[in-house]
């Protein structure tokens, strides 16, 4: 049984909640604490008594926490990395990988614990001076989804703390495996009392009761449109900050002076991977006419050859669909496609292997029209439709023909054309010449449109949510 860690101790929820392994839905990873409105409040009440000491602790101090936290995380990656899989379904080696980022963006955050900086600026007025500093918020509330378990919690609660924010933090209801990991290190690394809660258990509950409490300053926020438009509403109402990332539908343009081995390669990471289960991951293939049937060739035999299987299995490349929801979700787009007159070239088929999972064999769909509603819509799965451009110009209208803004790419040998791209593509994130999905964990991450709402996160940018500048005038 895993608790609820609130206030500087374990709580047992009053009721729990079964982790089922995708893969083999048979296999049952542990039962979780899913705390009630009580231990909500608790909490709530624990960081709010907590975060003004922390708020004033050294940087020595914040910094030593956030590095012994990421050092257990490196150290122990490979277990993490299995547990993940297990309870997620991507695959081993991204499993560990995602670990590793965790790890790294501790240390990373250890780091800007010491590197907060602020101005000084000579007043207008004679005699005064003028300064510009930095302090924490307050109470943040973290609320995470399910597709990136433990580096979505850790690019959230490690600049909280760094800057000496408390935190309350509540991860998806499918995924508590990770995140109580990443606890219950967080537990042992000498933080106060109260500067650190988890509260596990369903959004319409426990993530509900976050957004309307005043105690709560600052509402961090990665999920769907619904829930982040919820959230916007209920921090708006009563004046808290809030930060959230939510989805994409990603384009990679392929032009014809493409490196095609990169291309084909560049695409099928970006729409299969992780099974397309990325906010970042791509899934419109913009490709130029004059290379159009020759590429699609390329990146069908390519998709045909990608092994579905079990997460933990040695050879396979694309683990499971996370859950039956989203199965059928994906199913429902697939069957979209279908209807709206896409040519279905392989996949999309479920997959029936020696265990009982949610496999699906990643979908590629040709001769899409970008106005088609699957094209325009998240599916949030192992699906992506080709669409045809006649030229560069074309090809970046498609690329921006959609509602979000996250990640956009591009795959050229042309610097004349990367460099038009990288300043016209309408997203927070351009990739030339690697997958859309993929991001370093010391530079900003986040987008446009109807993305992303707030400031960035990971890297110095961090800083912005987490933070807020007072300017103060001094006359000795
Ligand atoms: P997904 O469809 O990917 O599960 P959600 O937006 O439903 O996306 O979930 C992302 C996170 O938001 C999860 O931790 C979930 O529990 C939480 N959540 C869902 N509904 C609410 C809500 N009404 N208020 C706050 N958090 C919520």
């Amino acid at each position: 049984m895993h608790a609820n860690y609130i206030a500087g101790q374990w709580a047992e929820g009053p009721s729990q909640r079964s982790n089922i392994n995708p893969s083999d839905t048979r296999d049952q990873i542990g039962r979780y604490a899913q705390a009630d409105l009580n231990q909500v409040e608790q909490a709530i009440e624990a960081a709010h008594t907590g975060a003004p000491a922390w708020g004033l602790s050294s940087p020595q101090q914040r910094a030593d926490v956030l590095d012994k936290i990421g050092s257990e995380i490196l150290a122990r990656k490979e277990e993490f990395g299995e547990l993940l899989s297990r309870e997620e379904g991507k695959t081993r080696p991204e499993g560990i990988g995602e670990f590793a980022r965790a790890g790294a963006i501790f240390k990373f955050f250890a780091q800007e614990a010491l590197r907060l900086r602020g101005d000084k600026l000579a007043s207008v007025r004679p005699g005064l001076e003028v300064e510009v500093t930095r302090e924490p918020i307050g109470v943040v509330g973290l609320i995470t989804p399910w597709n990136f378990p433990a580096a979505i919690p850790a690019w959230k609660i490690a600049p909280a703390l760094a800057y000496g924010n408390a935190v309350v933090f509540k991860p998806a209801e499918l995924v508590p495996g990770s995140a109580w990991a990443i606890s219950e290190i967080i537990s042992r690394s000498g933080l106060p009392a109260g500067v650190f809660n988890l509260v596990m258990g369903p959004g319409s509950v426990v993530g509900q009761a976050l957004l309307s409490d005043a105690r709560i300053d600052g509402l961090s926020f990665t999920g769907s449109e619904g829930t982040g438009a919820r959230i916007a509403q209920a921090a708006v109402q009563r004046g808290a900050k809030f930060q959230l990332e939510m989805g994409g539908k990603n384009p990679c343009v392929v032009l014809d002076d493409a490196d095609l081995d990169t291309a084909v390669n560049c695409v099928v990471q970006s729409a299969f991977f992780s099974t397309g289960q990325r906010c970042t991951a791509a899934s419109r293939i913009i490709v130029q006419k004059s290379i159009y049937a020759q590429f699609l060739e390329r990146l069908a035999a390519a998709t045909r050859s990608l092994r579905v299987g079990h997460a933990l299995a040695a050879d396979t490349q694309i683990g499971p669909v996370v859950d039956e929801s989203q199965l059928a979700q994906d199913l429902h787009y697939i069957a979209m496609a279908k209807a709206e007159g896409a040519r279905h070239i392989c996949g999309g088929e479920q997959l029936k292997a020696d265990t009982p999972g949610h496999f699906l064999s990643p979908a590629l769909f040709a001769d899409c029209d970008n106005r088609m509603q699957h094209c325009q819509e998240e599916i949030f799965g192992p699906v992506a439709s080709v669409i045809p451009a006649d030229n560069y110009e074309h090809a970046l209208s498609l690329a921006n023909d959609t509602p979000f803004g996250l990640s956009s790419g591009i795959c050229t040998t042309s610097l004349k054309h990367a460099t038009h791209f990288k300043r016209h593509a309408q997203a927070g994130m351009v990739m030339v010449n690697v997958p859309t999905a993929g991001v370093d964990y010391h530079v900003p991450f986040g987008g446009r449109k109807a993305s992303s709402m707030g400031s960035r996160e990971q890297g110095t940018y961090a800083a912005e949510f987490f933070t807020t500048v007072k300017t103060t005038y001094l006359q000795a």
